[in-house]
């Protein structure tokens, strides 16, 4: 080799084992374990979603299932997203879960986030929903509600442990898919869908994106796969658990690839139904349309999530309307609607109790960036479609908007969330589903400014 040659050949050397130690540190990898369990209660208990309920679950259709995924950047950042197959979850029980996560494995607040299904045929959780069942629920079975939601708590927190257990250096990738399932309920009436879908003359707003996080190995072997889909969890109203058609979304992923955990968080469809309903074969159907959708997106067009993990949560003091006064409150025992008078009774108790009506609530509004690209913005209560299309607008760089991501259903389901267009409007979503929920007045129009505001802020940090 001449001298020259010699040079040259060093050089490139240098050059490779330089450009190998770049991309070693570029692609670095993240690390991610998932894990599941089983929370279909062990009894019959009551089930949750519809007024109308009177006696226990009679079945089961399908299992209902805790799933963890636990994120790890390459610097070390965690978060932990728990998805559970329930109608909703209150705050006192998120805050227990997210104390033992704190102490058993070092999570903060922010780093936690607990999705809902919104599932209809799942049991009455802790006090969510209050005025709706509780009064209709002999002693003895609100006793069985609360053992189930202590067994509820320490699964959730050890399925976060094995998830822990199951962390292995990952790849992560995202993309979006579209599923048409959901139609905006509030403007098309349920009757006329099949006709007005077949002329085309459904009308929205609706967002049928499909947001989709794949999890796998540095082989290339799928992991854990993270979905949501904005619609309510209403196709069945039956007395059998179910994860409605969530429920069966996840269980056709994780039939098409065993061993994977497959993970459902409910978007902004607080304002969305799954129409036409009330079948197993048509919650089946759609569970394997928003599962179709996801498969198409993981054999498509899916990017890798590079950059780093950051957690932000806050929880925003939200204002209700006017409240009640005590004689107001008082008159409304007596109301012709027995879930006026449940709601009378729900909030003197709390009042006697020596916790006066608040004029504010504490609105939990979480947002996580994953990788440099990734907005997941997660949000408490019943969130209406117009917060998701806005918070998507607030990507102003990109064109498709789909690497913003909405959870609603999460860490508090204290209400439904109208925009305020919805709120003015009126109608169940703007104001009359308040009463099951027992808060005392509707909520003030600044609401959509302040969640907005709160978001964009957060996602600037
Ligand atoms: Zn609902």
């Amino acid at each position: 080799m001449s001298n020259h040659k010699q040079r040259l050949s060093t050089l490139l050397m240098l050059i490779l084992l330089g450009t190998t130690q770049l991309s070693i540190q570029a692609t670095e990898p993240w690390r991610a374990g998932s894990a599941k369990v089983v929370i279909t209660p062990q009894q019959f208990i009551w089930m949750s979603g519809y007024g109308s309920r009177d006696h226990v679950a009679e079945g089961k259709l399908t299992e209902l299932w805790a799933k963890a995924l636990v994120l790890q950047d390459p610097l070390g950042n965690r978060a932990v997203l728990v998805t559970l197959d329930l109608v909703g979850i209150d705050r006192t029980l998120t805050a227990a879960i997210s104390k033992s996560l704190d102490e058993e494995y070092g999570f903060q607040r922010r780093q936690i986030a607990l999705c809902t299904s919104h599932t209809h045929t799942g049991p009455v959780v802790g006090k969510n929903l209050g005025p709706l069942h509780y009064e209709r629920i002999p002693a003895a079975e609100q006793k069985k509600i609360d053992r189930y939601v202590v067994q509820l708590h320490k699964k959730v927190v050890d399925v976060v442990g094995e998830a822990i257990k199951q962390m292995v250096p990952s790849h992560l990738t995202w993309g979006s898919g579209h599923c048409e399932v959901a139609v905006n309920r509030r403007t098309n009436s349920e009757k006329n869908v099949p006709q007005l879908r077949q002329q085309g003359l459904l009308k929205g707003p609706f967002d049928h994106d499909v947001p989709v996080l794949a999890v796998r190995d540095l082989e290339g072997e799928l992991q854990t796969v993270v979905f949501g889909y904005a619609c309510h969890a209403t196709v069945l109203s039956f007395y059998q658990w179910s994860g409605d058609y969530p429920g069966f979304a996840q269980m056709a992923l994780e039939k098409a690839h065993p061993g994977v955990e497959a993970m459902f968080f409910a978007g902004c469809g607080a304002d969305q139904n799954p129409l036409p309903r009330r079948t197993v074969a048509l919650a089946t159907s759609y569970g394997n349309r928003l599962a179709a959708a996801v498969e198409e997106t993981l054999a498509g067009t899916v990017r890798p999530v590079e950059g780093t993990l950051a957690t932000h949560y806050r929880e925003v003091p939200l204002p209700l309307d006017t409240l009640p006064s005590i004689d107001e409150i008082k008159a409304n025992l007596k109301s012709k609607s027995s879930y006026e008078a449940a709601r009378a009774r729900w909030l003197l108790r709390d009042i006697e109790a020596g916790q006066p009506l608040q004029q504010h609530y504490p609105y939990p509004i979480a947002t996580w960036k994953i990788g440099d690209t990734v907005d997941f913005v997660i949000l408490g209560g019943e969130v209406v479609i117009d917060y998701a299309l806005r918070i998507k607008e607030l990507d102003t760089k990109s064109t498709t908007h789909t690497n913003l991501w909405v959870a609603g259903y999460s860490n508090d389901v204290m209400a439904y969330i109208p925009s305020r267009r919805v709120l003015r409007e009126g109608g169940y979503e703007g104001g009359s589903s308040m009463v099951y929920y027992g808060l005392p007045a509707h909520w003030a129009p600044e609401l959509e400014a302040l969640i907005i505001d709160a978001v964009k802020k957060q996602l600037q940090d």
